[in-house]
């Protein structure tokens, strides 16, 4: 089998485990999925979504995220990793929202990727997610963990990863496969303990034995 067909393969069996091919990020709005994402780095979306759950009754609109004092933004998210530079990124994002792209969350990789605090991961969470657009394939640490066991990529790096499935990989299932190796990273392939004898990527896996 080759790469090509590996990761049709995998993404066929996946689907069969994983019919909900979306972010487990909650939000009713574009911009609430970019203040989502933004603080999932290095937190657990169920974290995330606990955080946020105030928050989104709190501030409705684009300008409300601009308007809010920093210190108080900073207690609104202070159980989260690095809440000094997510509230400034949240505050700085709503700004230039508001001033450059007439208060929405624009809908390309370059444009997204100009807002402070947005890599490629978020834009590409963003895109797949809110407008349906596969630009890229955001590459979290479940989906960086689980393309090097499975002999997906030889590199460590997110955006050397990224361009390796991207090149593997149809681009109407690149948003899908991140979900869908997401999915699994969070309940088969953990980290500390993969369940190895319950993974039904058992029989194509390079990394079964480790
Ligand atoms: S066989 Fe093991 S290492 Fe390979 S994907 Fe499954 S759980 Fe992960």
């Amino acid at each position: 089998m080759n790469a090509k067909e590996k990761v049709l393969e995998i993404i066929k069996r996946l689907k069969k485990e994983y019919s909900e091919l979306k972010t487990a990020l909650k939000f009713r709005t574009p911009f609430e999925l970019l203040v989502s994402t933004i603080l999932s780095a290095q937190s657990t979306d169920v974290h995330v979504n606990k955080v946020t759950e105030p928050i989104f009754k709190k501030y409705k609109s684009v300008k409300d995220y601009a308007d809010v004092p920093l210190d108080t933004l900073r207690k609104d998210i202070s159980s989260i990793n690095f809440y000094n530079n997510k509230a400034k990124n949240i505050r700085a994002s709503a700004k230039m929202i508001i001033e450059k792209f007439d208060s929405k969350v624009p809908k390309t990789m370059e444009e997204l990727t100009s807002l402070p605090g947005v890599a490629r991961k978020t834009a590409n969470i963003i895109l797949s997610n809110v407008y349906g657009i596969n630009e890229g394939i955001a590459v979290d640490t479940h989906v960086k963990r689980l393309s090097y066991k499975l002999g997906l990529t030889k590199n460590e790096d997110p955006v050397k990863i990224e361009k390796d499935l991207m090149d593997i990989t149809p681009k109407e299932e690149w948003g899908n496969l991140s979900h869908l190796l997401i999915f699994h990273g969070r309940e088969i392939c953990q980290a500390k303990k993969p369940k190895h004898k319950e993974c039904v990527l058992y029989d194509i896996c390079p990394s079964r034995n480790i």
